[in-house]
């Protein structure tokens, strides 16, 4: 097991990230505060950032957005017991906040110092909380594991679906349409057309709204959820005019055309730095956490997959089924479940653009991709039960 303060350093990363949906239910001043809050989190100024969140806190107790920022100023101070309160609060008052869902989790995995009322050793003394709390907290997070466990099983496929990009990451732009928005829209849509399908597939999402989500924390959700497959959603622009249409790539460590190396390229720029780190040592703490090692037979599934996938694009789908390839993705490498990453068309291309800025296009690219999604599942020899590992 890695030492805590190892564990500690990495998840204090997480403090620059911008994760959360704006809370609209609530009132304005502690969203204030809370905005307030993160700016001097990521600026580094942890005990100004406690002072601008507790204010928020008071104002509104039940706020997510708040909770979870209070999770990660705990964290950058290395506090994280206190860390792992907020962030059990945020995951209770937002199921949605699946960040701080894989935090709480990962930090709930490494031995904590015993509670200690003295003075000098509480760092937060005026944060202390009923036992009853602690206690529930616990059990949401046993319940949590519980959830993701990863012994043989029967029952539906558990499918991630991942909308690229996000919140600081427009990645490509085109006309005004940025595809972040169309990944999410479409990740929704996808989401939504498959839930008449439950008996068959769990879906999870790694984010909900327009918001920033490095790769690592990507990856690491599909250990999380225990994830059959991973699906993530793109619409990137290359420099090849012939690029069109709809692309699955599977991983391999060999691009299996110019174009692969391209989306390779410009895809593996957007997730960051999960590959340098485990270059540093830092391999699967988040990984090792959430899942399995990486194995040849999961990108064999995974390349099965996007192949089956493409296959079956129905032709009326607005935009015509080109190319299922293999590409060097660091996503499709680090995650532990087989993955495809999906080109649902290269904005690049004037027919794609047209086509991904509509609603109504949109909405029959996602049906297309639900039933094709399922047809390839439902064509996998090995159930989901006896498919992983
Ligand atoms: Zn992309």
């Amino acid at each position: 097991m890695m030492d805590r303060r190892r564990a500690l350093s990495l998840l204090a990363a997480v403090g620059g990230l911008a994760m959360l949906r704006p809370s609209v239910l609530f009132a304005a001043s502690a969203d204030e505060l809370a905005g307030e809050g993160q700016a001097e989190l990521t600026g580094g100024n942890v005990a100004k950032a406690l002072v601008l969140l507790h204010e928020a806190e008071s104002k509104d107790p039940r706020n997510d957005r708040v909770q979870a920022l209070l999770g990660r100023a705990y964290f950058q101070q290395g506090d994280a017991r206190t860390a792992l309160t907020h962030f059990t609060l945020a995951v209770r008052l937002n199921p949605e906040d699946t960040l701080s869902r894989l935090l709480a989790d990962t930090i709930s995995q490494f031995p904590m110092p015993a509670a200690k009322d003295g003075p000098g050793r509480d760092p937060s003394p005026s944060r202390s909380r009923p036992s009853r709390l602690a206690q529930e907290a616990k059990a949401e997070r046993e319940a949590l594991a519980k959830g993701a466990g990863k012994t043989a099983r029967q029952g539906p496929w558990r499918v991630l679906i991942d909308a690229g990009h996000g919140g600081l990451d427009a990645g490509a732009a085109v006309g005004g349409l940025r595809e972040a928005d169309v990944a999410l829209d479409l990740t929704l849509r996808l989401a939504r057309a498959l839930a008449a399908a439950k008996d068959e597939v769990v879906i999870h999402l790694t984010r909900t709204a327009d918001v920033s989500l490095p790769g690592w924390a990507r990856a690491g959700l599909a250990g999380f959820y225990g994830a059959d497959l991973l699906v993530s959603l793109h619409a990137t622009r290359v420099s090849d005019p012939t690029a069109m249409g709809i692309a699955a790539y599977g991983y391999g460590r060999e691009p299996s055309d110019a174009l692969a190396a391209l989306v390779a390229r410009v895809e593996n720029a957007a997730y960051g730095p999960g590959a340098s780190w485990k270059s540093r040592g830092g391999e699967g703490l988040f990984l090792a956490a959430a899942g399995d090692a990486v194995s040849q037979a999961r990108f064999e599934r995974g390349r099965e997959l996007a192949r089956s996938l493409l296959r079956a694009i129905p032709a009326a789908a607005p935009l015509p089924a080109r190319i299922a390839g293999t590409a060097p993705l660091k996503l499709l490498e680090e995650a532990d479940a087989p993955g495809i990453l999906l080109e649902t068309g290269f904005l690049s291309n004037a027919d794609a653009a047209a086509s991904l800025g509509s609603p109504d296009k949109r909405q029959a690219l996602a049906q297309a991709l639900a039933d094709a999604l399922l047809a390839a599942l439902r064509g996998v020899k090995m159930p989901p039960a006896a498919g992983r590992g």
